[in-house]
């Protein structure tokens, strides 16, 4: 990896943590381990998702792009109507997942 792509890379990471930094102020994050998520199946990582439980689950959904989702394009979290007060992170996912149209 060249240089410039290490920069690059550190300039997007450095980004994305102060953005999250500053979401999570706004917002605590939702735990997989809160009952709703729970009962949602939700999971910071949709690459996490129960394969055997939820059977119709990709990798190419996650909450980004998912019609409930509430953070703006590129945000690495947001609000999400069925998680009120909290943020769902943008890779996450759960079972009430609806494709943006
Ligand atoms: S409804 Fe959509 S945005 Fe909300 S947690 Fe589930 S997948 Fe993410």
């Amino acid at each position: 990896m060249t240089n410039r792509r290490v920069f690059i890379l550190q300039s997007v990471i450095g980004t994305s943590v102060l953005a999250s930094g500053a979401a999570m102020a706004a917002a605590p994050m939702v735990a997989e381990t809160d009952a709703n998520a729970k009962g949602l199946g939700y999971v910071a990582d949709t690459a996490k998702a129960d394969a055997a439980k939820y059977p119709k689950h990709t990798a190419a959904q996650n909450c980004s792009n998912c019609a409930l989702y509430q953070g703006k394009a590129g945000s690495t979290s947001g609000g999400c109507p069925l998680f009120a007060g909290k943020e769902v992170t943008a890779k996450g996912w759960c079972s009430a997942y609806a494709k943006k149209a």
